[in-house]
């Protein structure tokens, strides 16, 4: 490793961990295991905690009952086979004020693992066996091994960094440690990329103190400070990539100026219009309701991106029922306003059906000017197109978009398959958009600039009525501009959400499922989610529809709808359900996303306690769409806690917000951040709930940073985030 200039985390990168001094074969091997190749990827493997040693428990100080974590030496181990066949380990652990016993049931192998002289961090509940105090499958942190020379007592310090699964790899945390800091060492001094203004003003550390604060600090103090810089890193790195990301697109465009006229936005229901007015204008006085004003706000955004020479690029959050189809449909008008066509991409095919047959009644009114019909007009031509579509039909959609007779197309996915050409894209929309990922979105708009004729990068809208915390949103979409939904048409009531908890109160819901059906009004019956199968999952909902249809709504019309059944047998039930020839649709999640029967007003979820919170709030979302009051109840019994917290997160808020938040809490990010693109696995230490205050921050700096030059004149941070992409993107996003 050079010493003349602060090295780059690219160099670090590049030094592999066998040019260690201790890191033979034999651990090389160990450490790949643990994806630990290189020393960046040592450096950036950070303390899962950090036990510090002036505040250790005394093991004569052990409260019964309580968890603790202890550290002291192994001095003694048995292991022997129990009656049942069992094995059990047993070791005594001491340290200067006293010993007590561990034990393992089942885990044979720590035998081999904690021989005598080993000293460790034991964390666990204290209990008591024979008034003697001991715990029981403890969670165990190998921090010297047995080998005298490993006890370099210089090392020990009075903060000890505690590494994650360095057991399995048979590496104690210690000799990681070890050969981080014999990195940090040889490294020196390393390159810094946030400027001295900014980390001054941000009050942040430098990047080497900060690594050797989280990995070798020399009080516990040290490390906190340490961790905000090295997680403001990562979200630096993420805005960067985003901020480059957004300039590439608005320096590589070639965008479409639509012809789109404010006034008509504010075109009242029933104003005068005529066919020469726009047809975003005849749409919108055609309708029997208002806009709410956060509808005009969100149109209002949308009208200035459509109307600048720059492609527009933004996602609409929504909560559900807030009203986002009207939204999308005048942005899809607006093109066909311009002489272009228009595509709405749904998530599934149930939803693309749905939207084909709700624009075709919202548009049924509005016509356009054609030569080649008699008299001078025609009405607009709505398609669809998905996987479902047969050959022949199909051909005809792919002919009418390339010679422009459709104006509209919607569908699935199959919309980005190679023979679909456009004569000429103006807008797209995306439905639900955490069903697609970001080269879906980016291959919708390729076909607009390479396939159709006027060569140029169609508007984009993505939709989700998935609402993600603020700083989640800042991560995942953090390349679009977003604009928010905030406000539920007129006359709503909330929806009562029960969570019944014994035979009476279940009895009362299917009582309120009879009573609204005899009210004229519609229900949903949510079956049990089966995890994995789809075939289970139908063959539950088929029973479920029996067992109720001659049991608690017995003399209803009970119908059925789930994912194994064909394409028109669904579209059938969906049809009779929408006309009230059904009472109650007993169905699998397939209804979750974006079914609209405003008639709907109750919807009872089955073992609710198996979908994720923002799935439960999408399916109540499924009723609550009229001015009349809806009801929701969740049935089962939840086997954990997170479960309850679940439900009654839910009986306590109809916000979609709100309860995103409290999703992120429950389930932390990982499964949020699942959702994240490719190429994006940087955050190590960040944490989206704690650390947004910091996100923030490195937003700004990045934008600020890329607005200058586009980094061109900073070749040492090019080189730092090429690390953590592919190289096709760091193509797209580096070539001059
Ligand atoms: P989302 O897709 O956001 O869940 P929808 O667009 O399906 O919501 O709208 C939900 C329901 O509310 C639909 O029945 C729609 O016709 C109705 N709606 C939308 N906007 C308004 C409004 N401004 N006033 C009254 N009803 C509205
Ligand atoms: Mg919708």
């Amino acid at each position: 490793m050079s010493e003349a200039h602060p090295l780059r985390l690219r160099t670090l990168a590049d030094t592999k961990v066998s040019r260690l001094r201790n890191v033979g074969e034999k651990r090389e091997a160990a450490l790949r295991s643990l994806a630990l190749e290189s020393a960046f990827d040592l450096l950036t493997y950070y303390p899962r905690r950090h036990i510090d040693r002036t505040k250790r428990v005394d093991l004569s100080d052990l409260t019964l009952g309580e968890e603790a974590a202890v550290f002291g030496e192994v001095t003694k181990v048995t292991a022997r086979r129990m009656k049942n066949g069992r094995v059990m380990v047993e070791i005594t652990v001491s340290d200067d004020s006293g010993s007590f016993k561990v034990v393992f049931f089942n885990q044979a192998w720590r035998e081999k693992q904690l021989v005598k002289g080993v000293q460790a961090l034991f964390f666990g509940k204290v209990t008591e066996y024979r008034s003697q105090r001991q715990m029981s499958n403890p969670v165990v942190d190998v921090i010297i091994g047995p080998l005298g020379d490993e006890r370099d007592a210089s090392r020990i310090g009075r903060v000890v960094p505690i590494y994650p699964a360095s057991g399995k790899a048979g590496l104690t945390s210690w000799e990681i440690g070890g050969f981080i800091e014999e990195s940090l060492r040889r490294a020196g001094p390393l390159f810094d990329p946030l400027p001295e203004e900014a980390r001054r003003a941000l009050e942040l550390l430098d990047r080497t103190t900060s690594f050797w604060g989280i990995h070798l600090p020399d009080e516990y103090a040290d490390i906190a400070p340490a961790r905000r810089r090295l997680v403001f890193d990562e979200f630096l790195r993420l805005q960067l990539l985003l901020a480059l990301r957004r300039r590439r697109l608005e320096e590589s465009s070639a965008g479409i100026r639509h012809p789109i006229d404010l006034e008509d936005l504010d075109a009242a229901p029933g104003s005068l219009s005529d066919a020469s007015s726009s047809l975003v204008r005849r749409f919108l006085s055609g309708h029997h309701f208002a806009l709410t004003g956060a509808q005009r706000r969100v149109l209002g955004d949308i009208a200035r991106d459509l109307a600048s020479p720059l492609p527009m690029h933004r996602l609409l959050q929504g909560d559900v029922g807030s009203g986002k189809t009207i939204v999308a449909l005048t942005a899809l008008l607006a093109s066909l306003d311009g002489g272009r066509q228009g595509a709405l991409m749904a998530p599934t095919e149930v939803l693309a059906e749905q939207h084909l047959a709700s624009l075709r009644k919202d548009l049924e009114a509005l016509t356009k000017p054609d030569d080649a019909v008699l008299g001078g007009w025609r009405p607009l031509s709505i398609q669809l197109l998905t996987g479902r579509v047969r050959a022949k039909d199909r051909q005809a959609v792919l002919d009418g978009l390339v010679n422009g007779s459709i104006d509209l197309v919607v569908g699935t996915h199959a919309l980005l398959t190679e023979d679909v050409r456009f004569r000429s894209l103006g807008v797209i929309v995306i439905d639900e958009q955490h069903r697609f990922g970001v080269e879906q979105r980016a291959a919708l708009r390729d076909k607009g600039r390479e396939h159709s004729e006027e060569r140029a990068d169609p508007d984009l809208l993505v939709m989700t009525a998935t609402p993600i915390p603020r700083t989640a949103a800042m991560v995942i979409f953090g390349d679009l501009d977003r604009s928010v939904l905030d406000e539920l048409p007129v006359g709503r009531l909330p929806i009562t959400t029960s969570w019944p908890v014994d035979d009476r109160e279940v009895a009362d819901c299917w009582q309120r499922v009879r009573h609204e059906v005899a009210e004229g009004r519609r229900a949903y019956v949510i079956c049990p989610l089966v995890e994995d199968s789809e075939r289970v999952e139908a063959t539950s909902a088929v029973e479920e529809r029996t067992r109720l249809a001659l049991g608690e709504l017995r003399g209803l019309a009970v119908g059925l709808l789930h994912g194994q059944m064909k394409g028109s047998e669904k579209d059938e039930v969906m049809a009779q359900f929408r006309a009230g020839e059904l009472d109650v649709l007993v169905a699998t999640v397939v209804i979750e996303v974006g079914v609209d029967v405003p008639e709907a007003s109750v919807i009872v979820i089955e073992d609710a306690w198996r979908f994720g919170l923002a799935q439960l709030h999408q399916l109540r979302g499924r009723v609550g769409r009229s001015t009349v009051q809806s009801y929701c109840f969740l049935l089962g019994t939840p086997p954990n806690e997170d479960g309850a917290t679940r439900l009654q997160a839910l009986v306590d808020s109809n916000d979609g917000f709100a309860l995103a938040e409290i999703d992120l809490g429950i389930r932390g990010e990982g499964t949020l951040l699942g959702a994240r693109q490719r190429g994006r696995s940087d955050l190590r230490l960040a944490s989206l709930r704690d650390d947004e205050d910091l996100l923030i921050a490195a937003q700004r700096v990045a934008v600020a940073m890329v607005e200058r030059n586009g980094l061109s004149d900073q070749p040492e941070i090019i080189d730092e985030l090429r690390l953590f992409i592919d190289d096709e993107e760091a193509d797209y996003l580096f070539k001059s």
